[in-house]
């Protein structure tokens, strides 16, 4: 999906930044006094979610850039924070809880980056161990070619030893990422899946082979790597093929380059399905073997969940011994018996930590 119309609130449309959006992408912004009068006139379209990844509006996050993930109390959460940079996505995946998130969902980027930096500062200069992500509410790469975050953040994080930046993505355009020197305090993770989930499921994003030459490429120029399962999804024939996923990774990269990989499977919050109905009707995602979880999310059932993760959890820890493994929003008996121990209190948060002081060389003082 490519951008057609530009918006620029009226508080930032002075700002150089705006010029350089703008002239990368070939448009001309129209100034708006309101973020409503950009919702308003995605919203006649016949499809506002689908509109909505055409729309960009450039303006100021006036709230906290630095946010503590909306995990559940209800299931193991990692500890993570949120660098808030921009909302939604050029991609289309059936499954992306964007759809349901924004109202209407439209693309945002937050241009008053000085204060991003000054937010970022403030956390550099605290000695507890932060793992920050771009990728919660957007897709952490697709901003590079118009706006070239990712040359301001990975320099930003590279001279401080307290805080990661993850940046998560299911593109394979890494050129932004080249020759930079991050110090290791920038991980690259993709999202993985298998070939027919990414196909049938993921409109938009690059191929498995793409992702996986991608992360190659990160790897040779010295990048700690990350890769998320999820959403796992699980139809007949799902663990070979997610194996064979695996067998890939492991010749692609390095299992010493990969400091974390999670597993996730299949969850939404009910209201999704009707988007998921309209929009991707092919789709069968919501007439799998689901139920509501503790968090009112439709997930699969436990003993469905648990067998795959199991499976999962012993080929990665048979090729990558040293590499930290983790549940996305699982409850204590899924982490028992999927990977044979329940984090304590705070264990998952210690686990990542502790992979990204041994990985990244954080809480070593400054390089
Ligand atoms: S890549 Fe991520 S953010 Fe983009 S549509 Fe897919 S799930 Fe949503």
């Amino acid at each position: 999906m490519s951008i057609s119309t530009l918006y620029v609130h009226e508080s930032v449309k002075e700002l150089p930044r705006v010029r350089a959006v703008a002239s990368a992408l070939g448009l001309s912004p129209e100034t708006i006094h309101d973020i409503h009068q950009a919702y308003a006139r995605v919203l006649k379209d016949p499809d506002p979610v689908e509109r909505g990844k055409q729309v960009l509006v450039l303006t100021k996050n006036k709230g906290a850039f630095l946010r503590p993930c909306p995990g559940t109390r209800k299931y193991r959460c990692c500890g993570y924070r949120i660098l808030h940079v921009g909302t939604y996505c050029t991609m289309d995946c059936s499954y992306c809880i964007l759809q349901a998130y924004f109202h209407p969902p439209v693309l945002q980027f937050f241009v008053n980056l000085q204060d991003l930096l000054a937010e970022l500062k403030g956390a550099f200069s605290s000695s507890t161990i932060q793992r920050i992500g771009t990728g919660e509410f957007t897709d952490s790469l697709i901003w590079d070619p118009w706006t070239g975050l990712s040359r301001i953040l990975i320099p930003a994080f590279a001279d401080q030893s307290s805080c990661v930046l993850e940046l998560k993505t299911k593109t394979a355009d890494v050129s932004a990422l080249m020759g930079l020197a991050h110090r290791e305090k920038t991980l690259v993770a993709w999202s993985l899946n298998t070939p027919r989930v990414i196909e049938t499921e993921e409109t938009g994003t690059a191929a498995l082979p793409a992702r996986l030459k991608a992360a190659e490429a990160c790897q040779e120029q010295g990048y700690p790597l990350a890769f998320h399962f999820d959403p796992m999804v699980i139809y007949e024939g799902c663990e070979e093929e997610y194996a064979a996923v695996l067998q890939q990774l492991f010749e692609s990269v390095a299992p010493e380059s990969i400091v974390w990989i999670s597993l996730g499977a299949l969850r939404f919050p009910p209201e999704l399905k009707h988007v998921m109905d309209k929009r991707h009707p092919r789709s069968r995602l919501p007439y799998g073997e689901l139920i509501r979880g503790k968090d009112g999310k439709m997930r699969y059932f436990k003993p469905l969940r648990i067998r795959l993760y199991r499976k999962m959890a012993a080929w990665i820890r048979e090729a990558a011994p040293g590499t930290a493994l983790y549940l996305c929003m699982e409850d204590d008996e899924v982490w028992e018996k999927a990977l044979g121990w329940v984090p304590p209190r705070q264990g998952v948060k210690r686990l990542l930590d502790d992979a990204a002081m041994k990985r990244c060389g954080l809480g070593k003082g400054k390089k």
